[in-house]
């Protein structure tokens, strides 16, 4: 089973999208690992967007990351990676399909709602930079035998 770290960004927050979002993880039938409230540091924000720093977007990004309190979960399951990355839409939430979670709530792409890690490598990064190990927990859900064959 694979893991992926996902975000509800400031605006989301603020939107009252946190219900929504996690309430169409839990639907797709993805369990729940880890999940925080909090407020990012400039320097997680900072790690966290490395690979944008000298983009013309990083300043105001990081800005409006640390803004204000953002949901930070990992979500396990079968293909989480791939399959969040497809229910949140692109990243231009004008190009995201109707439907993904950026093409229903979203406009603007410095206010697309919510993060999602786009690879194995980075999901495994963005975990650790988010989260300690005694905060993931592993358990068993029923439910499970209805969900995967
Ligand atoms: P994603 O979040 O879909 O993985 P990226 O890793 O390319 O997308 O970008 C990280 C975040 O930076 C985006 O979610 C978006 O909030 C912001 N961003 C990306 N490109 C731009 C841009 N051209 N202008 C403003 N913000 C941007």
């Amino acid at each position: 089973m694979e893991r992926t770290f996902i975000m509800v960004k400031p605006d989301g927050v603020q939107r009252g999208l946190v219900g929504e979002i996690i309430s169409r993880f839990e639907k797709r039938g993805f369990k729940l690992v880890g999940l925080k409230l909090m407020q990012i540091s400039r320097e997680l924000a900072e790690t966290h967007y490395g690979e944008h720093k000298g983009k013309p977007f990083f300043e105001g990004l990081v800005n409006f990351i640390t803004s204000g309190p953002v949901v930070a979960m990992v979500w396990e399951g079968k293909e989480v990676i791939a399959t969040a990355r497809e229910m949140m839409g692109a990243t231009n939430p004008l190009k995201a399909l109707p439907g993904t979670i950026r093409g229903t709530y979203g406009i603007d792409v410095g206010r697309n709602v919510i993060h999602g890690s786009d690879s194995p490598e980075s999901a495994a990064r963005e975990i650790a930079l988010f989260f300690k190990e005694e905060e993931l927990l592993s358990y068993e859900k029923t439910l499970d035998t209805w969900i995967y064959e």
